[in-house]
């Protein structure tokens, strides 16, 4: 197998990097680097901010707050149409600059990643305008009660490298949409086009320190929890990650929400349209190289029917063309870096070792042209017991693990058998059964006969393990707001000393 990795120029990845804090570019001390995943070669070399720049950001935003919030909501949804104009005039530029520091196949990130994003800015914009408060009902006599929404304050946004872009759209747009301001801290593995989109922030003309960005690891990414000048944390990454945050957090009682880890069950009856759930089985977990929280990673098959979709399922992956994602015939591209790879190889061969059996995939793949670029088999493994470690832990890349079972109540004891409660499929010909199954099943999201469909007007979050909060939709502006309850005696200027108090 050969591809193609011809670099198009793009003039921001030939300039310095450069954080982006209080309204300015700043450049900084030290740096990190960041690689093409399909070359395995230095593709820039990202701002490594320091424990002053991350004070910095924190006080920028504090100070912004201060007027952000009081800002007409015409006007802040006027700047997020605009920013969201601006990026899809360079949509295609953003677009290579996720396939060159991510890996995905450039399909994925026009479609997916860019055009949500684009979606995504202009949905919150219209938010603005839309948050209201309530009026109370009271029992005291004369007196008007009211309750409003507010912004909580200072918002850290720490994201994962998955989906770069995209996952700082998450939290940017709610956000903002609320009159909070925010510190946004990128995966260090995929920071590029959050800086990129700075320029375009600062040209939408954002007041300074609405908008900052710190680049860094674990420990920019903790001292930015720390910070007292943090009112809130918004945090997508592994759950181990997202237990330590909640640690971190505790001293200064912020708010958190934790979009974490998934283990998502695919489930197919024997009525199925087997082609179908075949195709939804294949992009459940292949796409965006399975680094997808909910890659639906465990495929559940009613036993009449297991053998058929695991040779279907199985023969689609040994056909999946593995390349740069630049090149137009990529399916499927690198994973993220050398050592996720080790990782991901590591539970096939542990699940080998367990009687597994690899009917597709399996190793590591070497791309002619490529032979830096961290490539793996789709693998399909089926004689999985759900007991298994593979079967059980996230492995966030191409494994599939096929399970059969014979009765539903096997089924959902599998199935709700995990830590997790992120996403799920079920595909059968019977609606009622299927709506029968979906609410026994402890997810966030159920998707009957399709897989991975996301909009930005409908809420996505976990249970359990997989965390707490949701993004899109009206719902995730919730954390970003809270309420104050405004009182009004309506029947006299002189003060009634409390007497209404019924306690
Ligand atoms: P990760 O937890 O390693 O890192 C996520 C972010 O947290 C990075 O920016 C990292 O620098 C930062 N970080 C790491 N340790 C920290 C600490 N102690 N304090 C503060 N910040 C810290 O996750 P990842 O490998 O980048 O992303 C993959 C994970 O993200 C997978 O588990 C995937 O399921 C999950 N994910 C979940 C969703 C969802 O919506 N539920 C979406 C995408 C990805």
């Amino acid at each position: 197998m050969a591809s193609t990795d011809t670099q198009p120029r793009i003039d921001f990845l030939e300039e310095p990097m450069r954080l982006y804090i209080d309204g300015a570019f700043v450049q900084t001390d030290e740096g990190l680097p960041s690689l093409n995943p399909a070359t395995g070669v230095q593709l820039a070399e990202a701002p490594l901010a320091s424990a002053r720049e991350v004070d910095a950001a924190v006080v920028a935003a504090d100070r912004a707050f201060g007027e952000w919030r009081f800002t007409p909501p015409t006007q802040r949804a006027k700047l997020l149409w605009r920013l969201a104009d601006l990026l899809e005039a360079a949509k295609d530029e953003f677009a290579t600059i996720e396939v060159l520091d991510n890996g995905k196949p450039m399909w994925e990130a026009q479609l997916v990643d860019i055009a949500l994003t684009i979606e995504l800015l202009r949905y919150y914009g219209g938010w603005t305008t839309k948050i209201d408060g309530k009026v109370l009902p009271n029992s005291i006599p004369g007196m008007f009660t009211v309750a409003k929404r507010e912004p909580v304050g200072v918002v850290a946004a720490i994201t994962p490298w998955n989906f770069p872009l995209l996952e700082v759209a998450y939290k940017l747009g709610p956000a903002l949409a609320a009159g909070c301001t925010i510190v946004i801290k990128p995966s260090e593995l995929a920071p590029l086009s959050t800086l990129r989109l700075m320029q375009l922030v600062d040209e939408a003309g954002f007041p300074p320190g609405v908008i900052n960005v710190v680049i860094g690891g674990p420990e920019v990414g903790a001292s930015l929890v720390r910070h007292p000048g943090v009112q809130k944390v918004a945090f997508t990454g592994q759950t181990a990650t997202g237990k330590e945050i909640m640690r971190t957090a505790v001293d200064g009682l912020k708010r958190v929400t934790l979009e974490l880890g998934g283990k998502s069950p695919n489930i197919v009856f024997a009525d199925a349209n087997l082609e179908a759930a075949a195709a939804g089985a294949f992009g459940g977990i292949f796409f965006n190289q399975g680094q997808a929280c909910v890659a639906g990673s465990r495929l559940f098959v009613e036993a009449p029917v297991a053998g058929e979709l695991t040779d279907r399922v199985a023969a689609q992956a040994k056909e999946i063309r593995l390349g740069s994602g630049l090149d137009p015939e990529t399916q499927m591209g690198p994973l993220i870096s050398s050592n996720h790879r080790a990782r991901v190889k590591g539970y096939v061969d542990q699940a080998q070792e367990q009687g597994a059996e690899v009917a597709a995939g399996g190793h590591e793949a070497t791309v002619a042209g490529l032979e830096g670029g961290f490539f793996l088999e789709p693998t399909v493994l089926a004689g999985m017991r759900n007991d298994m470690q593979a079967a059980q832990e996230e492995i966030f890349g191409p494994v599939l693990a096929v399970i059969p079972w014979e009765t539903e109540e096997e089924l959902l004891a599998l199935a709700n058998g995990v830590d997790y409660g992120l996403a799920s499929g079920i595909w059968t010909a019977d609606t009622s059964k299927a709506l029968r199954i979906a609410d026994r099943l402890d997810a966030g999201t159920v998707w009957i006969n399709t897989y991975g469909m996301f909009d930005v007007a409908v809420p996505f979050g976990g249970r359990k393990h997989s965390g707490f909060g949701k993004e899109l939709g009206e719902e995730a502006l919730d954390p970003y707001l809270h309420s104050k309850s405004v009182w009004v005696d309506l029947t006299s200027a002189v003060p009634t000393g409390g007497q209404g108090i019924s306690r």
